[in-house]
């Protein structure tokens, strides 16, 4: 939003430079917030490192020559005095007719970019519009809360001729008619787009025709499967555009990543200009490192146990809501929003009752109205603090913290950021620390801050041509306007082969003026572009029928079998009943401890291998597979002590993936070099499969709930010790193929992360694995690193350096 980033020209405070060194040296330089956290109790050999993020002085340029005085003037009055030297360019491109990604920091001012062009066209003043009257804009939003956000921005400018108005499954039906007959800026997310504004294009024509901009803002959102239906919805769109004669620009905005350019035409398939260079001022920010100190406890197998990231950043939560500062905790799941929530409010509540109602859960899955009103509660400051689950679910004005605490990687680079990016007012230092989850990746971060801080963002990957993906958006472009064979160019080039396909299977038919749908069933409903496979899972309280949330298909076996906990707003609810067909778990309150975790069965068939490569006698492939999964059984585990008790089996179908595989093979006598005995390979393999599918967020922007791993002593299709890493959705998302592309960097990493490890025999921070399907036995962490080391040793660049 336009002057959010604070006002022009002040200068941001000069940081004081990074200088890695041993923590008990740097907590004499400590900044203060940070050494009080760091002193009570005894803190200091948690914290692994401190980077000082420099702060950054802004620079403005004149306003460009185009924008009309009265919106420069609307934008003084709500104290934007100049743009932004990275606002002013990309604008520019945009006004002159070149699709421009502007991939910059949180709070880096992004929507002035956007909005000068939009506002320029849209807006009619005494000399009438400079685009022709009616031009109009439409912007895309990730989510209705961020649309939300976007439309008050606009309506405070209150431009004469400028009519903005949302369309979302939150508009009346009555209201609808009015947005499309007289709104110019309309709000939108990509799922309105898919069901709603393309199928029903005819009455959209007075809107399409006159498009000039659309904004695709938060883009690096669309990645992985729900990136790649984004790109066919936006293809479709641009086809429809077409037919009304309209050729709109795409203006995208983006958080910090690698190659915007390249990503960016990916999403929209048209050529794009990328402007990166942020010229917003920043305060200074300590951004420390944190891993929680081993307890006394035992895990699985006897592997120690560190205290847990939801605890420790529950305590600095706690911590910091003591201190007033404004604090927002980033948790990777939502059961563990819960959980620091419920356990800083209850360290708070030690200090003073008044104090624990400061902080809150705020989550997907809660009702809009729920998470209406802690948004509320946070502006006006009720709360001080709030437990999350990713920086997507908050709208965009919360920024301006006074620190934020990021319970584990929150999985890419560009999200790290995205949230640590809430702290920092200008000219005030702010805090944000990382604190380390027990697995491979997070306790590999910080122990090698370089990997953080000194490499560029990874680049977003999506994969357009996933034929899973493409089939359904071919399906629903024919419904839109008949496909013809000129429309292969812009859906890619499986396009042809599907719709062969298509054809034979009786969804489309071909006629000599093209392919036709002609059912009357919706052919947008063959698309579910959030990419969850199936309908969510309600979950409802039994004995009243209240909706407590929604759990995602994909993970309804494993969250919600009959015996499971579910936790909601902190409370404990056991699932009474799983039904699968009519996606429904009944659930009733609890006073259970425990949590519970599943267990399951993988097994994986290669279809056709698509890439290969030889590292000496060992193998590298890309290709195909089929996947069958089944949950068989679950166990109960006291949170506190991280014990596991009283296995219960279940009886749940099998489910199949169909999907992408990276893989990788070793010889016989590459074993027996290693000295692997034949029963030790499986435990090397099974170790070395964990240990990648932990590091393999760091190449590809994924998590590794995203992706599956199988490893075997022997393959049967392959005849061969093989390790698969597999990516978790139909057609792949191109996570797998990443892996294949940065295979020596990825395994490498891998290797020196199990081999650098404080336990002896493997740990939650090596090769043990929280989704792992047989409760992580049979795991070898020595054999693992010298499986590694093997296959290593004939990479193209050489075996790794010591
Ligand atoms: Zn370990
Ligand atoms: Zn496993």
């Amino acid at each position: 939003m336009p002057g959010r980033s604070g006002t022009p020209g002040t200068p941001g405070v000069p940081g004081t430079p990074g200088t890695p060194g041993t923590p008990a040296d740097e907590t004499k330089t400590l900044p203060p917030l940070l050494s009080r956290l760091v002193s009570s109790s005894g803190r200091a050999d948690r914290l692994t490192h401190i980077e000082h993020v420099p702060g950054r002085t802004g620079r403005t340029v004149p306003w460009p020559d185009w924008v009309s005085p009265i919106i420069v003037e609307r934008l003084n009055a709500l104290g934007v005095r100049a743009p932004w030297q990275h606002q002013a360019r990309a604008a520019d491109h945009a006004w002159a007719g070149r699709s421009v990604i502007l991939a910059t920091g949180t709070a880096s001012g992004k929507s002035l970019a956007y909005l000068l062009p939009t506002l320029t066209a849209l807006h009619e003043d005494d000399s009438g519009s400079p685009r022709g009257p009616g031009a109009t804009a439409l912007y895309i939003a990730p989510t209705k809360a961020l649309a939300a956000d976007q439309l008050r921005v606009v309506r405070r400018l209150d431009l004469p001729g400028f009519r903005a108005a949302a369309y979302d499954g939150d508009t009346p039906p009555d209201e609808r008619d009015w947005v499309r007959e007289h709104a110019t800026y309309v709000l939108t997310n990509p799922d309105m787009l898919h069901r709603s504004m393309l199928p029903g294009h005819p009455r959209w024509a007075k809107f399409m025709r006159a498009l000039q901009f659309v904004v695709v803002d938060e883009c690096h959102h669309y990645r992985g499967v729900f990136g790649s239906h984004v790109a066919q919805v936006l293809r479709r769109l641009r086809r429809v555009c077409e037919r009304w004669g309209s050729a709109p620009v795409f203006i995208l905005a983006s958080a910090t990543v690698s190659d915007p350019a390249a990503s960016a035409e990916r999403l929209v398939g048209v050529p794009m200009a990328a402007v990166t260079e942020d010229a917003s001022p920043r305060g200074s920010m300590a951004f420390a490192l944190w891993e929680p100190q081993l307890t006394d406890r035992r895990g699985e197998h006897g592997a120690p146990v560190r205290r847990t990231a939801t605890a420790e950043t529950a305590d600095l939560l706690a911590d910091l809501i003591i201190e007033g500062c404004r604090t927002l905790a980033f948790v990777r799941s939502r059961r563990g929003a819960e959980t620091v929530a419920l356990s800083a409010k209850r360290l708070l509540a030690e200090v003073d009752p008044k104090l624990a109602g400061q902080v809150a859960a705020y989550r997907a899955g809660y009702l809009p109205e729920e998470r209406r009103a802690l948004e509320a509660a946070l502006h006006r400051g009720e709360l001080l603090g709030l437990a999350t689950t990713s920086a997507l679910e908050l709208g965009v004005d919360i920024a301006g913290l006074d620190a934020v605490v990021l319970a584990g990687f929150p999985g890419t680079r560009a999200s790290l950021w995205q949230q640590a990016g809430r702290a920092g007012r200008t000219g005030q230092a702010a805090l944000a620390v990382l604190v380390a989850r027990g697995d491979p990746l997070d306790t590999y971060l910080v122990h090698h801050p370089a990997a953080l801080f000194g490499r560029p963002i990874e680049a977003t990957v999506l994969d357009p041509d996933n034929p899973y993906v493409l089939a359904p958006h071919l399906c629903a472009a024919a419904a839109e306007l008949p496909l013809n064979n000129a429309d292969t160019a812009l859906f890619g080039t499986t396009t042809s082969a599907l719709l062969a396909e298509l054809t034979e299977r009786g969804l489309l038919r071909r006629r000599s003026t093209g392919w036709y749908w002609t059912s009357r069933d919706r052919a947008c409903d063959l698309a579910d572009i959030r990419g969850v496979g199936g309908l969510p899972v309600r979950v409802v309280e039994e004995s009243t029928g209240r909706l407590l949330g929604t759990v995602d298909a994909d993970a309804s076996h494993a969250a919600v079998h009959s015996g499971a906990i579910y936790l909601h707003q902190g409370e404990s609810y056991l699932v009474h009943h799983l039904d699968l067909a009519d996606a429904v778990a009944l659930v009733e309150r609890t006073s259970a401890q425990y949590t519970t975790i599943a267990r399951d069965i993988t097994h994986i068939a290669i279809l056709d291998t698509k890439r290969r490569e030889a590292w000496g006698e060992a193998g590298l492939h890309f290709g195909s597979v089929d996947v069958t999964n089944q949950v068989v059984s679950f166990v109960r585990r006291d949170p506190l002590s991280g014990t596991m008790f009283g296995e219960e089996s279940l009886d749940l179908p099998e489910r199949r993936l169909r999907t992408r595989a990276v893989w990788w093979t070793v010889s016989e006598s590459q074993l027996a070099a290693a000295a692997l005995t034949p029963a030790e390979v499986p435990g090397a393999a099974h170790g070395a499969e964990h240990a990648s599918i932990g590091l393999l967020p760091l190449f590809a922007t994924c998590d590794r709930w995203d992706i599956g791993g199988v490893s075997t002593a022997w393959h049967e299709d392959t005849g061969r010790t093989t390790i698969f890493v597999y990516d978790g959705h139909p057609g792949g998302a191109g996570f797998a193929e990443r892996g294949y592309q940065a295979a020596q960097a990825w395994l490498t990493a891998t290797r020196d992360a199990v081999a650098a490890c404080e336990c002896d025999a493997g740990c939650p921070s090596c090769v043990h694995s929280p989704k792992c399907g047989n409760g992580n036995s049979q795991l070898d962490k020595a054999g693992a690193v010298r499986i590694l080391d093997v296959l290593l040793r004939d990479a193209p660049n050489g075996p790794p350096a010591e």
